[in-house]
C-alpha cells in the first residue's frame, strides 16, 4: 500500500535511508524489487521507482537516481498520484542540483512548486522550499538561501518531521554564517544538535558539528573549531562517507588557512588531498590543492606550493573542457523541452559560474607563472647578498665558454676573497661579517657592466665573469674591483671598517677551455696575490 500522506511517505524513504546506512548493497537490490513487484501487479508504480530513486540519489549514484525518478514521475502522473509526482519532480530537482544542471532542476522545482500550492500541501511545501533554498545556496546566492530556508522552516515547524527541521536549521545557520552572521549560526546549529542526536542522524549531526567548527574558527576559536571538525570527521569515517570526509578535512584546513595558521592546516589539506584521490573526487582534489598551495607558500616551501598549483590547473582546465560540452548538451535539451522555465535567469546563473571558474583559472595561471619566476629566481639567488649563487655564476661561465669559443672573443673569470675576514667576525661579530659582505656585493655590482656577471662563490669569495675583454680589460676590470673595496671604508653596526679584498684572474684560454680549468687558475693566482700581501690582483700565467 503506497502512502497517501505526504509525511508518510517522507517517513518510508526515511526507513529506507536508514537500511541503506548500513547495507547499500541489499538496500538497493531489495527497492529494485519492490519496483519489480509495483510493475506486475500494476500498482503504486510511481512509489517504488521514487523509493529506489531517493535512495539511489542518498547513495551519490546520481544519473541512475535521475532514470528512477523520470519513471517515478511518469509512472504517478499516469496513476494520478500528485503526492508521489510532487515528491518524484522534488527528487529530480534535488539531483539535478548536485549534478549542477540548475536551468532543469529550477524548472523541477517550480513546477513540484505549483503542484504542491495547488493541492494546498503545505508540507511538501515546505520541503520544496527547503531545497530551492539550498538551490540558491549552490548558486552562491545566500540572501535568497537563507529566505528560503526561513519560509521552509517555518511551514515545516508545523509538522511531525523533526528531521526536515534538522535540515533546515543546519542549512539556516549555513546561509547566516556565509553572511558573516556567526553569533545566529550559532544558535541555529546548538538548536538542531540535540534533536540530530536524539534521531540518530550521524550524517546530520556530522554535518552540523563541521558547521560549528568553521563558525568557531571564524570567531577565532580556532582550536575548539579544529576539536569540533575532528569529532565530525569522526562520525563521518562511522557511516563511511568518504566523500565528507574529505571534505571536511578541506573546509578544516580551509578554515585554518583562513585564520593564518598554514603549517597547521598542511597535514588535514594532506589528508583531503589523499581522499579525494583515493575516491576520483575532482572538485575536492582541486580545492584542496590550491588550498595546499597557497598555505605551502605561506610556509615557504615553494615547491610544494608549486606542484601543488600545477596539479590543480591540470585538473581545472580537464573540469572547464568537460563543463562546456555538458553546457552544449544542456542547451539542446533545453531547446527540445520547451517546459524549460526561468532558463534565461538559470543560464545567466550557470555563465556566470563559468566565468567565475574561468577567472579563477586565469589567475591561477598567473600565480603559477609569478611562484614558477620566484622559485627559479630563489634556486638561482644567494640569499644573503642577493647576487647569483654558486650554480647560477657556474652557469654564466660555461654559457660564455660556448659563446667565446663560437665567436673567438675572450673573456674572464676573477676569484676573489676578502683578506682576513676571520678578524672580522672575531672582532665585530657574525652580523657585522655578513654586512660587509652585503655591502661589498653592492660595490662589485655596481663597479661591473651590465652584461658582466658576479656570484657568490661561497664564504667571503665571490666569482665575477667579465665578458669580451683581453688580457689588458681584464686586469681592468680586478683593479676596479680592488679599488671600489679599498677606496673607503665600509659602514657598519661596528663602526667604519677598512676593508680589502684580493683577486685572481683567469683568461679563457680558447675553446676546449673548461670551467674547471678557469677556477682552478683563478684559484692558485688568488692564492698568489694573497701570498704577495693582499689588497692586490694578480693574472694566473697564461700558460698554467
Ligand atoms: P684571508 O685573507 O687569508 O682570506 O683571511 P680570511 O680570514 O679571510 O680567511 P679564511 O678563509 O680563513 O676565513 C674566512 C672566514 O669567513 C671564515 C668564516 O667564518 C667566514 N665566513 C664565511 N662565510 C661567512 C658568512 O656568510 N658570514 C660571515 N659573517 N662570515 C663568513
Ligand atoms: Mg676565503
Ligand atoms: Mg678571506
Amino acid at each position: 500500500m503506497a502512502p497517501r500522506y505526504p509525511v508518510e511517505l517522507d517517513a518510508c524513504v526515511e526507513g529506507w535511508y536508514a537500511r541503506a546506512e548500513t547495507d547499500a548493497e541489499g538496500t538497493l537490490a531489495a527497492l529494485a524489487a519492490d519496483v519489480e513487484r509495483a510493475r506486475a501487479s500494476g500498482t503504486d508504480i510511481g512509489a517504488a521507482h521514487l523509493n529506489y530513486g531517493n535512495v539511489l540519489l542518498r547513495l551519490s549514484k546520481t544519473a541512475e537516481a535521475l532514470a528512477q525518478l523520470a519513471q517515478a514521475v511518469e509512472a504517478s502522473r499516469a496513476e494520478e498520484d500528485g503526492v508521489v509526482e510532487m515528491h518524484a519532480l522534488m527528487a529530480t530537482a534535488k539531483t539535478l542540483t548536485v549534478t549542477g544542471d540548475l536551468p532543469m532542476a529550477l524548472a523541477n522545482f517550480q513546477e513540484g512548486l505549483a503542484l504542491a500550492r495547488r493541492a494546498g500541501d503545505r508540507y511538501t511545501e515546505g520541503l520544496l522550499l527547503a531545497n530551492l533554498g539550498f538551490f540558491h545556496g549552490r548558486l552562491r546566492e545566500a540572501a535568497a538561501y537563507e529566505e528560503y530556508t526561513r519560509l521552509a522552516l517555518e511551514r515545516l515547524r508545523e509538522f511531525d518531521n523533526r528531521r526536515a527541521v534538522v535540515l533546515c536549521l543546519n542549512n539556516l545557520a549555513g546561509a547566516v554564517s556565509w553572511l558573516g552572521r556567526f553569533d545566529e549560526a550559532m544558535v541555529f546549529y546548538d538548536e538542531a544538535l540535540p534533536i540530530a542526536v536524539a534521531l540518530g542522524l550521524k550524517r546530520g549531526q556530522a554535518l552540523i558539528l563541521g558547521g560549528l567548527g568553521g563558525v568557531l574558527l571564524r570567531l577565532a576559536r580556532v582550536d575548539e573549531g579544529t576539536q569540533k571538525y575532528l569529532e565530525s570527521i569522526a562520525l563521518l569515517r562511522e557511516i563511511g562517507d568518504a566523500v565528507l570526509v574529505t571534505r571536511h578535512y578541506m573546509l578544516l584546513g580551509e578554515s585554518l588557512v583562513g585564520a593564518g595558521r598554514h603549517a597547521d592546516a598542511l597535514p588535514f589539506l594532506a589528508e583531503a588531498v589523499r581522499g579525494a584521490e583515493a575516491g576520483s573526487f575532482e572538485l575536492e582534489l582541486a580545492m584542496a590543492l590550491e588550498l595546499t598551495s597557497k598555505a605551502s607558500e605561506a610556509t615557504g616551501d615553494l615547491r610544494t606550493a608549486l606542484d601543488a598549483l600545477r596539479r590543480q590547473v591540470e585538473l581545472e582546465k580537464a573540469a572547464i573542457h568537460r563543463r562546456s560540452e555538458e553546457q552544449i548538451e544542456n542547451l539542446k535539451l533545453e531547446h527540445r523541452l520547451a517546459a524549460a522555465k526561468h532558463d534565461a535567469t538559470a543560464r545567466a546563473a550557470r555563465n556566470a559560474e563559468l566565468e567565475a571558474v574561468n577567472a579563477a583559472l586565469r589567475a591561477s595561471l598567473e600565480r603559477q607563472h609569478v611562484l614558477q619566476a620566484e622559485l627559479e629566481r630563489l634556486a638561482s639567488t644567494d640569499v644573503l647578498t642577493g647576487l647569483r649563487n654558486r650554480r647560477s655564476v657556474s652557469d654564466v661561465v660555461e654559457r660564455e665558454i660556448a659563446r667565446a669559443a663560437r665567436t673567438g672573443r675572450s673573456f674572464a673569470v676573477l676569484l676573489a676573497d676578502v683578506d682576513h675576514f676571520k678578524r672580522i667576525n672575531d672582532v665585530h661579530g657574525h652580523a657585522v661579517g655578513d654586512a660587509v659582505l652585503v655591502e661589498l656585493a653592492a660595490r662589485f655590482r655596481a663597479t661591473l657592466r651590465i652584461s658582466d656577471a658576479v656570484g657568490r662563490w661561497g664564504g667571503e669569495e665571490f666569482c665575477v665573469v667579465v665578458v669580451e675583454v683581453d688580457v689588458a680589460g681584464a686586469e681592468r676590470a680586478a683593479e676596479r674591483l680592488r679599488a671600489a673595496v679599498a677606496k673607503r671604508p665600509f659602514a657598519t653596526a661596528g663602526g667604519a671598517l677598512p676593508v680589502t679584498v684580493s683577486v685572481g684572474v683567469a683568461m679563457f684560454r680558447g675553446a676546449g677551455d673548461t670551467l674547471a680549468r678557469l677556477l682552478h687558475a683563478a684559484d692558485e693566482a688568488l692564492y698568489a696575490a694573497k701570498g704577495a700581501g693582499r689588497d692586490r690582483w694578480c693574472l694566473a700565467p697564461v700558460d698554467a
